[in-house]
This record gives C-alpha cells, sequence and structure tokens, in this order.
C-alpha cells in the first residue's frame, strides 16, 4: 500500500525545507526584536470560537472550516486563523489584567479547506502577532513596520503595502445605511444577499467579475470615516511615512475575516499570480468582547510562509545550498573514525555545523556526498594525518586545502570563523 499527503497540505522536505525555515526565522526575528513574546496555541478549539469570533458571514465559516465531533460530543474546528485562538488564551488566563498593550506572537499551521492550488493550501502556515488594549496610531505603523522587517529580512522587495481604513462603529454605521441602498438595487443570488445582509462589505471581496462590476460605484468607507478615525488613520499613515515605508491606500481592500476595524493592511507581491497576499491584517474593536473578554481594541497581523517561500523563490533570494554544513569530515579509518567523533562533537559545542560520514563509505563517493549536502569545507582524516598531527581542510568552492594542526584545529576554526 502507497500512501499519500491529504490533497492540499503543503509539506516540506529537504532541501527546501532549509529555505522555508529561514524564511519563518526571517519573519519572527522583527517581532522578537520588539518585544513581542511567544504564545504557543492548540491548533484545534471549540468551534464556537471561530463563528463568533470570525464572523458568520466569512468564507473562513461559512464554507472552509474543518470541523468535527470529538470523542466527548463536542464540535471542535481545526484552527483556520491565528488571532481568535491568541486573544482567547489572553482572556482565559488573564493576560490583559496587566501593563497594556499585551504584545503576543505564535507561528504554525492553519486549516482551510478550500480548493487547492498554487500558494492555497488546506493546510498552511502562518507567523502572526497581537497586540491589544492600546489604541496608539504609532502601535498600527509599529504592527506593519515588523512586517515589512521581516519581509525585508527574507531579501523580498517586489511587494507592496497596501492600507486602508474600516472606521470605528460610528463610520461604519453611516456607511452601512448608503451601501445597503446601493445594494438593494442590485440583482443578486439568494447565497449572496444573506453575506451581504450579514456584512455588506463582503461585497466589496467577492472575487466574481459580475459583483465586482457591479460594486465599482458602490459608496466607499473612507468618505464615511468619523473625525477620530480619520485623524487616527491620518496618523499611521504620518508614521508610516516617517518611518519610511512605502504604502498605498486601497480603498476597496476587505479582508477575508469579520472581525476588522479602522487600520487594515495586507502585503501583496507582484510574482505570484492570483494568491498573491503574503499576509495581512489590521485592527479589530469588539472582538475581544464578542468572545467574553474585556472592551479592549487590538491589532494584529498574520503572515503566510508559505506564499512568503515562493515570494522569496520567485525573487531568487533563498537558495537551500546556501543551508549547507560548515565541514563535513570523511574518515578513513577505525582511529580516524574514534578522532571524528570527538572533534565533531567539540566543533558542533563551539557552534559550527558539522557532519560526517557513516559507513565504510570510498573516499570519492564521501566526497560526493559532501558536495550533495553542500559543505563549505571537507576534512579527510586518515592514520597518517593521525600519525603527523596535520590535518589539510579543502574548501569545496574554490578546491584550496590549507594544512592545520589537528590539536589546534578547533581553536583555529572558531577564531578564523571558516575563511581560512
Ligand atoms: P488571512 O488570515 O486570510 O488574513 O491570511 C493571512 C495570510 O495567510 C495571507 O496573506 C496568506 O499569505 C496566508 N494564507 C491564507 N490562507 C492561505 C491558504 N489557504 N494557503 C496558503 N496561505 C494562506
Amino acid at each position: 500500500m502507497k500512501y499519500q499527503a491529504p490533497k492540499g497540505v503543503s509539506e516540506y522536505f529537504p532541501p527546501r525545507s532549509y529555505a522555508f525555515e529561514k524564511v519563518k526565522e526571517s519573519l519572527l526575528a522583527p517581532i522578537r526584536r520588539a518585544g513581542y513574546k511567544l504564545v504557543e496555541l492548540p491548533v484545534f478549539e471549540e468551534t464556537e470560537l471561530f463563528t463568533r469570533g470570525v464572523g458568520a458571514s466569512t468564507d473562513v465559516v461559512t464554507k472552509e472550516m474543518y470541523t468535527f465531533e470529538d470523542r466527548g460530543g463536542r464540535s471542535i474546528t481545526l484552527r483556520p486563523e491565528g488571532t481568535v485562538g491568541a486573544l482567547r488564551c489572553i482572556i482565559e488566563h488573564g493576560l490583559d489584567r496587566g501593563a497594556l498593550p499585551v504584545k503576543v506572537f505564535y507561528s504554525g499551521q492553519y486549516f482551510r479547506a478550500e480548493r487547492p492550488q498554487a500558494g492555497r493550501y488546506r493546510q498552511f502556515y502562518q507567523v502572526g502577532l497581537e497586540a491589544i488594549g492600546s489604541e496608539d496610531p504609532a502601535l498600527d505603523a509599529e504592527v506593519i513596520a515588523i512586517a515589512d522587517a521581516g519581509y525585508r529580512a527574507i531579501g523580498l522587495t517586489k511587494y507592496r503595502l497596501e492600507i486602508t481604513s474600516l472606521g470605528d462603529r460610528q463610520s461604519r454605521a453611516a456607511h452601512k445605511v448608503d451601501l445597503m441602498k446601493y445594494i438593494d438595487g442590485l440583482t443578486l443570488d439568494e447565497s449572496t444577499r444573506a453575506r451581504a445582509d450579514i456584512n455588506p462589505l463582503r461585497l466589496f471581496d467577492d472575487k466574481r467579475e459580475e459583483i465586482r462590476a457591479m460594486m465599482t460605484d458602490a459608496p466607499i468607507l473612507l468618505d464615511y470615516l468619523s473625525e477620530e478615525s480619520a485623524s487616527h488613520f491620518a496618523s499611521v499613515q504620518k508614521y508610516l511615512q516617517d518611518m519610511k515605508i512605502n504604502f498605498s491606500i486601497n480603498e476597496r481592500l476587505v479582508r477575508g475575516l469579520d472581525y476588522y476595524t479602522g487600520t487594515t493592511f495586507e502585503f501583496v507581491h507582484e510574482m505570484l499570480g492570483a494568491q498573491s497576499a503574503i499576509g495581512g491584517g489590521g485592527r479589530y474593536d469588539g472582538l475581544m468582547q464578542e468572545i467574553g473578554g474585556q472592551p479592549l481594541t487590538g491589532i494584529g497581523f498574520g503572515l503566510g510562509i508559505d506564499r512568503a517561500l515562493l515570494a522569496a523563490e520567485a525573487e531568487g533570494v533563498v537558495n537551500a545550498e546556501d543551508f549547507g554544513v560548515d565541514l563535513f569530515i570523511i574518515p578513513l579509518g577505525d582511529a580516524a573514525k574514534t578522532q571524528t567523533m570527538i572533534l565533531s562533537q567539540e566543533l558542533r559545542n563551539s557552534g559550527h555545523r558539522i557532519e560526517i560520514v557513516f559507513g565504510d563509505r570510498p573516499l570519492k563517493s564521501a566526497m560526493k556526498l559532501a558536495d550533495k549536502n553542500g559543505a563549505r569545507y571537507v576534512l579527510i582524516i586518515g592514520d597518517s594525518e593521525i600519525e603527523s598531527g596535520m590535518v589539510e581542510i579543502k574548501e569545496m568552492s574554490t578546491g584550496r586545502a590549507t594544512s592545520i594542526s589537528l590539536t589546534s584545529l578547533v581553536a583555529t576554526l572558531a577564531q578564523e570563523s571558516w575563511t581560512l
């Protein structure tokens, strides 16, 4: 019998998994540097958390959740996104009872039963953060800047940042009246109308060409912002400009989850075709309360690791070859094997990446393996090297060989940091 991974899941194995790791770490580093703290969360939650939190009008909730009954008869759902689970944790453990904002981050797998295609999977990976309890527009700019720094750290340049404001309750109420009037005049099928009744903004997000065409003259939320929302949004833009973060305003930007209010943003990569959103997020007033917490505002993002990796590959900025070991040691004979074991242990303890050859591989095949594994340097130890106490280290890219005494090897390599 031959097993295959379930349809539409993304999985990573060598050599590509190295690039995946690099992308993930690049996205995480700026988050940690800004003082956000890790939360490690369950991949499944009570279904109701998502229906309440993510929003009943969204595709995610209506069509895409992996929901099942557990053995105790409870309805359980594999997390389709990260925010509501993080907030549930914050509320449950009272993390929002201390100094605000609470700043947390996380990463892992998320699950949506979507139609699989390039860049769209049923299990995918995200890095995310949430900051709860501060309305300061500087926080919005910080959150956006952190995501931007992550993409820069990967080496991406061919992406753009789109932002908008979805306003506060007052702005949305005023807009909703006119938008509903506009939508009432459209000829819509039943399910689309039902979606519009729950959240009319959804129609801006509809992928069907005919709906897009119908919505071209619809009233735009940005024109209805309350004074407070407008000035908040202006401050966010000012901070971004001062931080030299390029952005454009996309007044039709609606995100796939219902909870967003105020500043909303998306990073879009030029080279990814249909699934071009590499990350996004925004502010959410009311979500904490919706799922049983204090009335605190929050802001967060979710960055798709799979798509950031595809973007990095499209731009040619991550190479699996860059992830080889520093030194590949090839022992010839039993005495050399023992020496190799000791040496690799010492060198690994001093932080170097060392691989050794196992079994009785002929030298030629061992050299091939070193090359295949992307080793930067190769060291061959045989009886004569042990006797003379001198070894040769060969740089794989140039073929240059350098003689070093075995006793000083560890110290030399540490000092020289591999530029022999
Ligand atoms: P969202 O939670 O929908 O705002 O998604 C945030 C980011 O996660 C998106 O910008 C994508 O990069 C990524 N993402 C969302 N859904 C998928 C999916 N089905 N497959 C791969 N990446 C996804």
